[in-house]
């Protein structure tokens, strides 16, 4: 079919899963128990967050006893979202909690939190590749964020939807989505963000606070990163480069680096985006984002990491300078097999 607006051109969607089901052992789990810890993946991002605050306020609700525990501090623009102060930064717990949520990560090692493993464990995520580390495991790919199966865990335990519920599973929305460009969204996503809207989520105000609360030093940032962008497969994938020193020039820390990586897909010509973060002690992690049908989970995954479809990552295990042409070989194999499926772009 072919529209005025030129939607002809754009990739259609196949058959859209319907909400998943919350499994009723977890449902009740929940209920029959009263003391809890939450936690979630390390370097904590909107998903993470909004899923585990989401869950706190609802388990507040039912007058459970909630402890929340991160290995990593959330970057600053998160840092006034309601109960952020709840969370504890610890790598390492003793806990004698009737059962630990873990939503949002794909392996237990992940949290980077360690005292969790003798405990009942209930895992929620929508990660390929979840390595159902749990007790009781809930698993659903079809998920946009995480966030969206705790939205429909939240109603499945009859806790009506406060503001400050909503807010957190719009954020986890609004952040794993890449602010509404990836192609895990659902009918379902918008029906969720209807509600969140109705129950006092204002989404403007979201986006204000999520996306434009950069420094000064972040814009000099930007800068930089974009000077020093180097393009492959004829500008159809670009590849960024931080290490420390950039970081420092521009006053900046390595929480001030999310979502930068988004920049250069806002060429029509970029498909796919790989970032190579390079710690002061030589650690490198690697981040990727893609276009449409660009798989970079698949990428991630030779190299020992995960993700998702149109945001995946890893963390190079030896010398970057062996794996750097080995990574962009395979970036350029999955743009042209993400093509493939577009004959327009
Ligand atoms: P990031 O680029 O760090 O924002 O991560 C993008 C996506 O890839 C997120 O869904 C992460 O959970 C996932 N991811 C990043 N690094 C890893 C890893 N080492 N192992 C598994 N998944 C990862
Ligand atoms: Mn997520």
């Amino acid at each position: 079919m072919s529209t005025e607006s030129g939607a002809s051109t754009l990739p259609a969607r196949g058959p859209q899963p319907g909400p998943a089901g919350v499994p009723d052992d977890i449902r009740t789990a929940i209920l029959a128990r009263r003391r809890f810890l939450l936690t979630s993946h390390s370097r904590p991002d909107g998903d993470s967050i909004g899923s585990q605050l989401a869950m706190a306020f609802a388990l507040d609700a039912l007058g459970k006893e909630v402890r929340i525990v991160n290995a990593d501090r959330a970057p600053d623009h998160y840092q006034d979202f309601p109960g952020m102060e709840r969370i504890e930064i610890a790598s390492t717990v003793t806990t004698d909690a009737d059962a630990v949520i873990v939503m949002e990560c794909s392996d237990l090692n992940r949290t980077g939190v360690s005292g969790l493993g003798d405990r009942f464990l209930i895992n929620i995520d929508h990660h390929t590749g979840n390595s159902h580390y749990g007790t009781l495991n809930w698993y659903d790919e079809s998920a946009a964020a995480c966030g969206e199966m705790v939205f429909d865990l939240v109603r499945a335990l009859g806790v009506p939807l406060s503001v400050e519920i909503a807010t957190h599973i719009y954020l986890a929305i609004l952040t794993d989505t890449g602010s509404f460009h990836h192609s895990s969204i659902t009918p379902r996503t918008f029906d969720i963000c209807r509600q969140t809207v109705e129950a006092g989520v204002n989404p403007a105000a979201m986006a204000r606070r999520v996306f434009d609360s950069n420094s000064f030093g972040k814009l000099k940032l930007i800068g930089a990163l974009l000077d020093s962008m180097e393009l492959a497969d004829g500008g159809r994938l670009a590849i960024l480069r931080m290490d420390d020193h950039m970081l420092k020039a521009c006053s900046c820390t390595h929480n001030d680096t999310e979502g930068l990586i988004n920049l250069p897909l806002t060429a029509r010509e970029i498909q796919a985006v790989v970032f190579f973060k390079i710690a002061p002690d030589g650690e490198v992690r690697v981040s990727m984002r893609s276009k449409y049908d660009v798989n970079v989970r698949t990428v991630a995954a030779e190299f020992g990491g995960g993700g998702h479809k149109n945001a995946a990552g890893f963390t190079v295990t030896g010398r970057l300078d062996d794996v750097r042409g080995h990574i962009i070989d395979r970036l350029v194999a999955a743009i042209a097999e993400g093509l493939q499926s577009r004959p327009n772009a």
